[in-house]
């Protein structure tokens, strides 16, 4: 499916009710992303990055404004149908990985082939374990693993179903220089070789640096959108 943007955020806005307040921490953001573009969202703490990718990837609603993710609209949709338009072309590596403790590295890549209801995945997960260098490592458990393997089968994990758009939150942070790089060699692979959208959250100028396009948040509000040399 091609479609001229993959992502169309209009006046996206989040207000969570605080104790005694509500708080608005996005504020009318928008923006258009074109398939296989790659950009990066940068700002302080708590400027709302972490709030807008889990609305452009369809993991939480907005309070108003309206999102196309693959030119289908997020707004009304059921938690369900999300489920299913996730599964079908969204990709997600969160911060703290989120890998299932109860299944090893190679079962965790699988998952989102079986929910998709395709069988005999174990080759397909084991070769993008291969790829992403823990091919030793595919019957440990998450626990069992350093922090750079387990972003690196949360990678596989993500990259199993060939999205069309990745999304992924400090994809970098918390590893050292060699799993940086490593982690971002994989991400500009895919981006490359499969048309694969980036969009990543990242404290890490030398990673922004290296996509086509920064968002830089403030307080919610987006208050910069610059195309990289
Ligand atoms: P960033 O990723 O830029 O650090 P976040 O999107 O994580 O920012 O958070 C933005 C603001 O929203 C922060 O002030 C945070 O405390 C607040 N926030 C995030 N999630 C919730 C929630 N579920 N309920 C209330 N406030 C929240």
């Amino acid at each position: 499916m091609t479609v001229k943007h993959v992502l169309e955020a209009h006046l996206l806005t989040k207000t969570y009710q605080a104790a005694d307040r509500p708080l608005t921490v996005l504020d009318a953001v928008s923006f258009q992303v074109e398939q296989g573009n790659s950009l990066a969202i940068i700002g302080p703490s708590g400027s709302g990055k972490t709030t807008l990718l889990g609305l452009c990837a369809g993991l939480d609603v907005p309070t108003s404004g309206t999102l196309s993710l693959m030119g289908f609209k997020l707004n009304n949709m059921s938690e369900d149908d999300r489920a299913y338009l996730r599964n079908q072309y969204v990709g997600f590596v969160f911060q703290n990985f989120q890998l299932l403790a109860t299944l090893t590295a190679l079962e965790n890549v699988m998952v989102p082939l079986e929910l998709r209801g395709e069988r005999n995945v174990a080759s397909k997960a084991k070769e993008l374990l291969e790829r992403v260098g823990l091919k030793d490592r595919m019957h440990h458990y998450p626990t069992q693993l350093s922090g750079g393997e387990q972003q690196r089968v949360a990678m596989a994990r993500a990259f199993i179903t060939s999205p069309k758009i990745l999304f992924a939150d400090e994809p970098t942070g918390n590893l050292d220089e060699e799993n940086a790089s490593h982690i971002t060699d994989l991400l500009f692979g895919m981006n490359r070789e499969q048309q694969t959208t980036l969009v990543l959250v990242t404290h890490n100028l030398e990673l922004a640096k290296m996509t086509q396009r920064i968002l830089r948040m403030k307080g919610g509000k987006l208050i910069e959108d610059t195309i990289n040399e």
